[in-house]
């Protein structure tokens, strides 16, 4: 979301003349926009004071900025040494605001006045798109259900979505500008409603971009399994132009760990989810494209996570047979509910149960990929490096093949020779 985010801030920034600087001792103006999702990135943000000092001694005008999900705790702290402190959700008003010499301003985003005036009226501005060929939409900003562990609805405030007509006109140009990817996103996607129609939820509004005419897949991030409908499983697995991936984060195996986080499902739920969204796919789809990739998202070490409760996620872990899983060590977020609870699992133990989950998904991805050796797929590269493209396949995976640099942002099929747990190899 802070990348889409930034897409609008250069499309503002340029609008009032500045371009980007080659160097960081060339800048008039340095822009951070912040994650407060976990305490690495707020460090690094931290960091930044001491390269403030030095940059100012040889630019005494350069001005600072600070936007993102940004905590209370933080902002007195960051006040000291950013010049403005400015919600996203203001970004209309930035060419106004950075007239001043300096601006501070962070209220709560929860606040009737605030979310009145704000909303989510910024997502109207037209964004620079980093990669033309791959291209993010928010259809919504903010998140209604307060996890226990997350900073989300406290630093973006509640759920406000977009309106469909406006994310479709969205979808629709970017893919007359040649998008071959569409990824819809929201903190929370499957709680989307339209606010000129309500009928209009996730389910239809995928359905409503999926019949726009062009050659390109669709994706979306993040669902929540809480509320993941039957309608939207069938949509889903009807839409040939949705690819065959989801990732479905459910953070832990254990359902009193899953109760404390505050995730309202228990691990039967999810289960029961997984086996159904890979029903339909079954039913639905045809060659490879019958079984969807599912990654995940977990925690280990949550607090009071008891060994006993650990060994339920690895089990789920060992059922469930993920494509791909992203698993941090519990860190407290300043300002959640769980920041009060103890901290009680070690580092090491953490260390520990994080090892024990990637040597599973190791093993239970390695023979995932290896169901590609010898299939010819689709790829979609978006890099390359020494003679190599690298890009993602329609099941999300990692393909690096041999290939030439113009081909990058195009379709290319590949046959896929080799399978690694990470990633696939072709030619
Ligand atoms: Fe955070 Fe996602 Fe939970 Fe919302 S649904 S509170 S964004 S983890």
């Amino acid at each position: 979301m802070n990348k889409s985010d930034s897409e609008r801030i250069v499309e503002v920034l340029e609008k009032m003349g500045y371009q980007e600087a080659s160097k960081e001792n060339e800048a008039d103006l340095i822009l951070v926009n912040m994650c407060s999702v976990r305490q690495s990135a707020v460090d690094r943000v931290y960091g930044l004071a001491q390269k403030f000092k030095k940059l100012r001694t040889f630019n005494p005008k350069l001005r600072t900025v600070l936007t993102g999900c940004i905590s209370k705790r933080d902002f007195l702290k960051f006040k000291n040494f950013f010049d403005f402190i400015l919600p996203i959700k203001t970004l209309n008003f930035w060419p106004e605001i950075l007239k001043k010499e300096k601006f501070h301003f962070l209220p709560d985003q929860r606040e009737k006045n605030f979310i009145e005036k704000f909303g989510c009226q910024y997502l109207k501005i037209k964004p620079k798109y980093e990669k033309n060929f791959s291209v993010f939409i928010p259809i919504s900003t903010g998140c209604n259900n307060f996890c226990s562990f997350c900073i989300v609805p406290f630093v973006r405030g509640p759920l406000i979505c977009r309106d469909h007509k406006e994310i479709l006109k969205e979808a629709k140009e970017a893919i007359e500008n040649g998008a071959k990817e569409i990824w819809l996103l929201g903190q929370n996607v499957n709680d989307y409603h339209s606010p000129s129609d309500p009928s209009i939820n996730f389910a239809k509004l995928l359905k409503m971009v999926n019949e726009i005419d062009g050659d390109f897949w669709l994706r979306f991030t993040s669902p929540h399994p809480k509320n993941f409908s039957d309608e939207l499983i069938e949509t889903m697995a009807k839409c040939q132009k949705v690819t065959p991936y989801l990732n479905l984060p459910v953070q832990s195996g254990d359902d009193e760990i899953l109760k404390r986080m505050n995730r309202g499902y228990t691990v039967k739920e999810y289960k029961n989810l997984v086996k159904k969204i890979r029903k339909d796919f079954k039913k639905y789809r045809k060659g490879l494209e019958k079984e969807i990739a599912i990654s995940t998202d977990v925690i280990v070490g949550f607090p009071g996570e008891t060994e006993r409760q650990f060994q339920n996620t690895v089990k789920l872990f060992k059922e469930i047979k993920f494509d791909m899983a992203y698993i941090a060590q519990y860190s407290p977020r300043p300002g959640t509910v769980a920041e009060k609870m103890k901290d009680d699992v070690p580092k090491k133990e953490k260390e520990k149960r994080w090892k024990v989950l990637t040597e599973i998904l190791k093993e239970t991805a390695l023979k995932k990929n290896k169901k590609f050796i010898g299939k010819e797929i689709v790829v979609l590269p978006e890099e390359y490096k020494n003679g190599f493209l690298i890009g993602k396949c329609r099941h999300y995976k990692t393909v690096k093949f041999k290939g030439e640099s113009n081909l990058i942002g195009n379709f290319v099929k590949v046959k896929i020779t080799n399978a690694l747990p990470w990633g696939l190899t072709g030619c």
